[in-house]
């Protein structure tokens, strides 16, 4: 039976109508029955161009509010909004918009000329939307929590980019999920400064309309906006990536969060542990997470009481979520597969990517990992990057975070390369900030942390590592710098 609920936004703007919605680093603030006043007419004039409920309409924006806007614009209209992360190349957005079937692009005012040449019948900027005027037709007032919202491709890391079907229920439960364990407090607000066209980033303003909670929003990453809004703005959780947290907790110094601070929330890829110490040792409440764009940002975390005797563990499935490892033994490592009703029904368009992702229910993620006697998950690495060498498997990602210890190593990628004897062994490629490190010395370090077989055989020293738009790691890649 469909499961009907009303439009959130109308929704919380009729509960909360003054209540912040948005606050911005200028000071302005846009209340919940402004964002629904806003979005409903910027949804009159998208009309303009024929969008209507199923139509694909696609986003390209950095952050800002206005996207926020647009994105709930379209949900008024019943229109599907697929987000493009704005640092792909030409092609790869007309892939993307050639394989979602988006009919219209709706860009930032300063994104337009360069969206111009794009594979795409309409082309339009937030100002030229809203120069239209407004269609006297009728909005939706509730929605079907099966009806899709956004469609948003994973990052490309292990393959072509797949356009990830959310539905309103997905995003709904995601939200309640996390809810369920942070817990909500009226005070709460959250600072949105990942990128809005990823899950992790749309996620925080879902949130925001579905707990009557404001988001305090940053354009672009910069360690001093983001310190002064958790020092000063009375920011109380934060959702960061790894580099972020880095430069965070550089510019603390000898500062301290407000104790009102409860929640750093670190997602999006690995965890080096000295990180992970380095923030407890400045009482920093970081909650490590896995997630994927297939489950609508964060699936499993882990909380700051469990941090310290679970270093590096990502946690605990969240509550409607369950978690399996393919094998079922513990500390044995196999494919991580989840379910709940947070995980995408698939992938848009291709059927193939689906049939091999989904079985019985389960999505299987391509990630290998571990979950200890006390169920706790450990994410080792990516199942297309094992290397097996004479019958072992070797972790990249193992070799990586020893090696990353080597003082004057910027950056290092490990893949497996062909070998008569071993039939594969592992090969570093780094990026160094010293000329005179060897080969030698970095080998001689590693000698006593890793065994043997696991030691690298060749290193390649390189001027960068090849990464995507989403500045991940394309292990993939590095193959090609040895044979050119
Ligand atoms: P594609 O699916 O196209 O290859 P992608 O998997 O990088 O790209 P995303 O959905 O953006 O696309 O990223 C999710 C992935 O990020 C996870 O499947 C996992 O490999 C990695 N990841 C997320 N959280 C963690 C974590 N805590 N530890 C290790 N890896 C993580
Ligand atoms: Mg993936």
């Amino acid at each position: 039976m469909a499961e009907i609920i009303p439009h959130w936004l109308s929704k919380q703007a009729f509960l909360a109508p003054n209540k912040p919605a948005i606050e911005q680093v200028d000071g302005t603030v846009i209340t919940f029955l402004e964002l629904k006043n806003r979005s409903q007419e910027f949804a009159q004039r998208l009309a303009s161009y024929g969008i209507r409920k199923g139509s694909h309409v696609g986003i390209l924006s950095n952050n800002n509010s206005s996207m926020i806007v647009a994105i709930h614009a379209l949900s008024y209209l019943g229109a599907v909004a697929v987000l493009f992360n704005t640092r792909l190349t030409s092609d790869e957005i007309n892939y993307q918009l050639h394989d979602a079937e988006v009919e219209v692009l709706i860009t930032a005012d300063d994104l337009l000329d360069s969206a111009k040449d794009l594979k795409v019948n309409i082309v339009k900027s937030f100002q030229e939307v809203e120069e239209e005027s407004r269609q006297d037709i009728a909005l939706l007032s509730e929605f079907d929590l099966d009806d899709p919202i956004t469609i948003i491709y994973t990052s490309g890391t292990t393959g072509f980019p797949k356009g990830v079907i959310h539905t309103y229920g997905n995003h709904w439960w995601s939200a309640i999920s996390s809810a369920l364990n942070l817990g909500l407090s009226e005070k709460d607000k959250w600072l949105a400064v990942l990128p809005y066209f990823h899950v992790g980033g749309l996620s925080i303003f879902l949130k925001s309309v579905i707990y009557g909670m404001p988001v305090y929003i940053v354009e672009k990453f910069n360690e001093q906006v983001v310190l002064d809004a958790i020092l000063n703005r009375g920011v109380t959780i934060a959702s960061v990536v790894t580099v972020m947290m880095q430069r965070l907790i550089n510019l603390l110094g000898e500062n301290r969060f407000p104790g009102y601070f409860r929640c750093m929330l670190l997602g999006g890829g690995p965890a080096p542990k000295p990180l992970l110490e380095k923030a407890n040792e400045k009482h920093i409440p970081v909650f490590q997470s896995y997630g994927m764009t297939e489950t609508s940002s964060q699936i499993v975390t882990l909380s700051p009481s469990d941090a310290l005797v679970k270093i590096g563990s990502a946690g605990k499935p969240l509550f409607p979520a369950q978690l399996r490892i393919s094998g079922n033994v513990p500390n044995e490592i196999g494919e991580i597969t989840v379910k709940g009703p947070m995980v995408t029904g698939g992938y848009y368009n291709n059927q193939k990517a689906t049939k091999n992702a989904f079985k019985d229910g389960w999505l299987y993620t391509g990630d290998l990992g571990y979950v200890d006697e006390e169920g706790f998950l450990y994410v080792v690495d990516r199942r297309k990057d094992l290397i097996i060498s004479g019958g072992e498997n070797i972790y990249p990602s193992e070799i990586e975070s020893v090696l990353s210890g080597f003082v004057g190593l910027q950056e290092v990628a490990v893949i497996g390369i062909e070998d008569k004897v071993w039939g594969q062994v592992p090969a570093a490629f780094v990026v160094v900030n010293e000329e005179a490190i060897t080969k030698a010395a970095i080998i001689e370090y590693a000698k006593g942390k890793l065994a043997k077989y696991k030691l690298p055989k060749e290193i390649y020293f390189v001027s960068s590592l090849p990464r995507n738009a989403s500045n991940k790691l394309v292990r993939s890649k590095l193959l090609d710098y040895i044979h050119r």
